[in-house]
């Protein structure tokens, strides 16, 4: 049977609907062989994973998605092959939580002088032990109506420049790929492509990462075009990354599933070779 490999997906530790077993579960039956788990900051849902991955036969890689500063733009760094254990990463997402809880309150701080009260007690009790994102914060003003969609949610409060956004002290991109690599994972530069750079910011920012230890940056991830794929692909070439392929699935039906995933072009070395 052909490999399928998976490495960007979201599990209810973060802002995922589906709870680290089911999202090996549901992996497996769409025929991913590899999965890693790439929760935003926390690895806290890898030990059940792992225990669902071993009842299935699939193959996890323990995986994060760091939320990172580079010139003071958020850029999301995934790792893969990570020791969850290893102290300076260990701690790094213990402190984590605590940036994303304070974050959370001022968010709410904010709603709430919009006239939109009790933003806190809901994101909590949706987030529960997982880490609270911009996402419960999105799902909660859907259901109070204030906004009909998840994304009207980002465009009038939590996006950058709304009245609900806070600056927030993620930890500069290369403290971030240490705590990776230091670990023994490969860091790649996820959806290269969201950041809408310039060339040259893109060169800029892609010879910090590579300076700083990073290894890869997906190719294929989630809704991408062919020309998208192209451009990925003509990055991973020129600045001599691996690609990456991942689906970055948070939900049933409103993302793209699992596994279900473009090719690597042929002549892209796959990040998947250089874990051990
Ligand atoms: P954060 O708490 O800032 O890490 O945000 C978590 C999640 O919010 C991301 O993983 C995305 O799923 C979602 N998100 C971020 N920006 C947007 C946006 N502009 N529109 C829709 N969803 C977004
Ligand atoms: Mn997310
Ligand atoms: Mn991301
Ligand atoms: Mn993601």
């Amino acid at each position: 049977m052909p490999e399928l490999y998976d490495l960007h997906c979201h599990s209810t530790a973060s802002d995922g609907a589906l709870s680290p077993a089911a999202i090996v579960l549901r992996a497996h039956q769409h025929g991913v062989t590899a999965l890693a788990l790439t929760d935003h900051d926390t690895t806290a849902g890898l030990s059940e994973a792992q225990a669902s991955a071993e009842a299935t036969g699939l193959k996890l890689i323990p995986g994060i998605e760091l939320s990172t500063l580079w010139e003071n733009q958020c850029f999301h760094i995934v790792g893969i092959g990570i020791n969850p254990e290893h102290p300076p990463l260990a701690e790094a997402t213990r402190n984590l939580q605590n940036t994303r809880t304070e974050r959370a309150e001022k968010i709410a701080d904010k709603l709430a002088k919009k006239r939109i009260p009790g933003a806190m007690e809901a994101v909590k009790k949706a987030a529960g032990d997982g880490m609270i994102t911009r996402s419960h914060f999105a799902d909660f003003l859907v259901s109070q109506h204030h906004v009909s969609t998840p994304q009207e949610a980002f465009d009038r409060y939590l996006a950058k420049g709304k009245p609900a956004y806070v600056a927030t002290p993620w930890a500069e991109l290369d403290l971030a790929v240490n705590w990776i690599t230091e670990s023994g994972g490969i860091a790649v530069l996820a959806h290269p492509l969201r950041y809408k750079l310039s060339a040259n910011w893109m060169k800029r920012l892609l010879t910090a990462f590579k300076n700083a230890g990073g290894q890869g940056i997906e190719v294929i991830t989630g809704r991408i075009s062919s020309d998208e794929i192209r451009l990925a692909a003509t990055l991973a070439s020129r600045f001599e990354l691996a690609g990456s392929t991942g689906s970055d699935f948070h939900c049933p039906d409103q993302w793209v599933e699992l596994g279900r995933l473009a090719p690597l072009p042929g002549h892209i070395k796959p990040v998947w070779e250089l874990l051990n």
